[in-house]
């Protein structure tokens, strides 16, 4: 909005007003009254209709009638539920046998390393240590998948050797965050669920150990699930089960509201998403930044975070048809 003003304006010099001829000299004042840009885009309109004066020959400038702008009819939005069924019909979100056989395998492994857990202390009337041995578990498998969504968020691409479908299943996880929500459980599970039994099963053949397997069990049992803790992360409350909320309450699993800050500008925090125990301290002394320093001066490597706001992570616009948080 603008405000045009002008004084009253003498088209002779003062000396000259008071002449035989000065009544033929037409004291103009305009009036100008404060414009929007729609009333500017009128202008034309309103030098091109005849002036107007009032009675001391002031020149008034009649207000003009809004400009009517006629705008084409926009083509009819697609439909929300047709967009949705199709992201959902998506054969991707759905579980096949070879998830459900990886899968159990993965709770197969973990199983036996906590039922070793358990014997093991039993056998050998040794509880404390077994039970701060998995306490450890719980708290590293935090940081430990804190570490590796940070490194498949920011590094590679579907062409990457081994990660390369994680990389790709990640990425489009920025895209359609709420998918996830959708995604059937043997499909969410299945990648980490094996690599958990390639590395677990060793452990399980070749140890008895009950502190060991108190730490392995219930490390490698909090990773595999972590995508599912993601995924609870990702629902409304009211979609969720009671004791889910309560344990994302209680800081036991990762929250709604922690999570939902790493799928907001600048894309760079809260990476952790087990218990989510370690964002803040990862966060507040910027370690995943250092790490991506260091990547960047080493390998020339730059991370996908520093591409923000212009990379493929902004998010599509169907995530608003299930919002985020409640
Ligand atoms: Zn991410
Ligand atoms: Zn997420």
């Amino acid at each position: 909005m603008s405000i045009l003003s002008q004084p009253q304006y003498n088209p002779l010099p003062k000396s000259l007003l008071n002449t035989a001829h000065h009544h033929q000299c037409l004291r103009i004042r305009i009036y100008c009254s404060t414009t929007t840009a729609a009333a500017a885009a009128t202008t034309t309109t309103a030098t091109a209709t005849k002036p107007k004066y009032n009675s001391q020959h002031h020149l008034v400038m009649a207000p003009t009638p809004p400009p009517q702008i006629t705008t084409p009819p926009l083509p009819p939005p697609p439909s929300p539920t047709n967009q949705q069924r199709v992201m959902l019909d998506d054969p991707t979100l759905k579980s096949t046998w070879s998830h459900r056989a990886w899968l159990a395998t993965g709770c197969t492994t973990v199983a036996v390393s906590l039922l070793k857990c358990v014997t093991g202390a039993v056998d050998s009337h040794t509880w404390q240590e077994p039970i701060l041995a998995g306490l450890a578990g719980y708290i590293l498998a935090d940081l430990g998948s804190g570490v590796y969504h940070w490194a498949i968020d920011n590094y590679g691409d579907a062409s990457t050797p081994v990660f390369g479908s994680q990389i790709e299943a990640f990425q489009g996880h920025h895209k359609y965050p709420w998918t996830i929500t959708r995604r059937q459980f043997a499909n969410n599970l299945h990648a980490l669920a094996r690599v958990i039994t390639f590395t677990v099963l060793p452990v399980d053949l070749a140890f008895n150990d009950p502190v060991l397997h108190g730490f392995v069990a219930l490390c490698s049992g909090c990773i595999m699930f972590s995508q599912q803790f993601h995924a609870w992360a990702h629902s409304t409350k009211s979609r969720l089960p009671q004791p889910v909320v309560a344990l994302q309450d209680a800081g036991v699993l990762v929250s709604r509201l922690q999570h939902a800050d790493h799928h907001r500008p600048p894309y760079n925090n809260n990476y952790c998403i087990v218990s989510g125990v370690w964002n803040r301290v990862l966060d507040e002394y910027k370690v995943f930044e250092m790490l991506e320093m260091v990547v960047f001066f080493k390998l020339g490597v730059r991370p996908r975070s520093w591409s923000e706001p212009n990379s493929e992570w902004i998010q599509e616009e169907t995530q608003t048809e299930i919002p985020l948080l409640k």
